[in-house]
């Protein structure tokens, strides 16, 4: 099997495995985690590259081509969304695989990592294209998935109908109904409640923690919000629930800024209604990159990756920075941030609410006995605070970032798993 492959100079501080690996290596070093174990987690545990054939509507055969990688199966089955895109590539969804790893380790739910994707631009793709792809690729990595195996789930351009589908293909060929082969599904399939808004409220949770560690209490504390998709959108309504105010609110095509905080119910009908929350009537516009460094006292980039960097770090004016997206901040842009003394609650912790929510999706499956919201709302909230606080506490102990430190607890999780199990031979 191949190892994770470095990236050229030019790719440095975006590009997304470098970011990974820096901070692994970091973690691993304070860690004096063994070099063979570095190894191991260093590198995929399987790959599988699949050539999907399939007929289009115009009557050609087109083949496309799709990837599931399981990095660590070490604590459980692996656990990961599928993408769709026309720039998926091995060494991202290597990346992505190796990410969830350290997610589901940092939280404490028993999975380890995977991540797959379909090299395709679903935007020029009619319904019937996409069902066909997806039960084709389904079919193709059949070995590779399953409820004790790896269990997929939505991301970049999937959905909960293409969820749907994937469990109905597998269910056909195992010739039973496998609802927990996958999650992000409808609850009219097995889906569980709660699970569109947990990313969101995951970040509200931390942010509570967050705040009151730097002395300051949600209400009155002023937001700006980098995207306002599923993360950003739900992280919003949960977070003026508590009293905070929205400030700010930037999407792809520009950003709004309300100094006495923004109507969130409102501008949520106006993004339904206009597809973009510039032209909200009660808002100043700004510069969509502005609202990275505007005036606040918390951050929540919500949109995508590589958006904090060397380049606007020194310029950031918020004391906390809660990380809705994957990746949205470069390592390069970490020490800046550290320097400033911004407390930066990182991804793999920030925005587990979602993959938390999956492994409740899960367990609700294979006990085939649904929770109600409020269970499903006490059980995230639980797992999110403590796993606040175990970060927390390791960053302080080791004198490190929260980042640093949640890797380190990650890693060590797994690498205790492993030492546990032995090296079968
Ligand atoms: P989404 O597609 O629903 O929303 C993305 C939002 O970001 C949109 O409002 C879009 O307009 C905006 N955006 C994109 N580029 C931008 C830019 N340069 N500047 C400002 N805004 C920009 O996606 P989502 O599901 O909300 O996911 C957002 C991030 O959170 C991604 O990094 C994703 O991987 C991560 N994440 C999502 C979940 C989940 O449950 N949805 C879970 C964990 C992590």
């Amino acid at each position: 099997m191949a190892p994770i492959t470095q990236p050229n100079a030019a790719e440095h501080e975006t590009n997304p495995l470098e970011a990974l690996q820096a901070r692994f290596d970091e973690a691993a070093r304070r860690l004096q985690l063994s070099e063979g174990m570095w190894k191991v987690l260093r590198t995929s545990t399987r790959e599988i590259t699949v050539h999907i054939p399939v007929n289009m509507d115009d009557g050609r055969l087109e083949v496309f081509t799709g990837y599931r990688v399981h990095h660590s199966l070490a604590r459980g089955p692996g656990k990961g969304g599928i993408r769709y895109a026309p720039d998926v590539s091995i060494d991202e969804v290597r990346a992505l695989a190796s990410w969830m790893t350290w997610k589901c380790a940092v939280v404490n739910i028993p999975f380890g990592g995977a991540k797959g994707g379909v090299i395709c631009d679903p935007r020029i793709l009619s319904a019937g294209e996409l069902e066909r792809i997806t039960r084709r690729y389904t079919a193709q990595i059949l070995e590779f998935i399953g409820p004790e195996r790896d269990v997929p789930a939505p991301d970049v351009n999937t959905n909960e109908q293409v969820m749907a589908w994937i469990m109905d293909t597998y269910s056909m060929h195992v010739n039973l109904t496998s609802t927990a082969v996958v999650t992000g599904k409808p609850t009219s399939l097995g889906g569980s409640l709660g699970r569109r808004e947990a990313t969101g409220r995951g970040c509200m949770i931390v942010a509570n923690e967050a705040v009151a560690v730097r002395g300051m209490k949600p209400q009155g504390t002023r937001v700006a919000i980098q995207g306002f998709g599923n993360v950003g959108s739900m992280a919003a309504f949960q977070m003026r629930d508590q009293g905070y105010k929205i400030v700010a609110v930037a999407d792809m095509y520009g950003a709004v800024y309300n100094s006495n905080g923004l109507d969130i119910d409102k501008l949520f009908a106006y993004v339904r209604a206009n597809n973009e929350v510039v032209g909200f009537p009660e808002a100043e516009k700004i510069d969509r990159a502005d609202v990275l460094t505007c005036d606040c006292d918390l951050l929540l980039p919500a949109a995508t990756e590589n958006q904090i960097t060397s380049k606007n770090a020194n310029s950031i004016r918020a004391k906390v920075i809660v990380e809705g997206a994957n990746g949205p901040t470069t390592a390069q842009a970490d020490d800046i941030l550290r320097q400033k003394d911004i407390l930066v609650v990182p991804d793999i912790l920030s925005n587990a609410g979602g993959v938390t929510v999956s492994y409740f999706e899960w367990v609700q499956d294979r006990q085939g006995y649904f929770w109600t919201l409020d269970e499903v709302n006490t059980r995230l909230e639980r797992i999110m605070r403590s796993s606040f606080h175990d970060v927390h506490e390791a960053a302080q102990k080791h004198n490190v970032s929260m980042r640093i430190a949640a890797y380190m607890l990650a890693i060590d999780r797994v690498a205790k798993a492993m030492t546990i199990r032995g090296i079968y031979a």
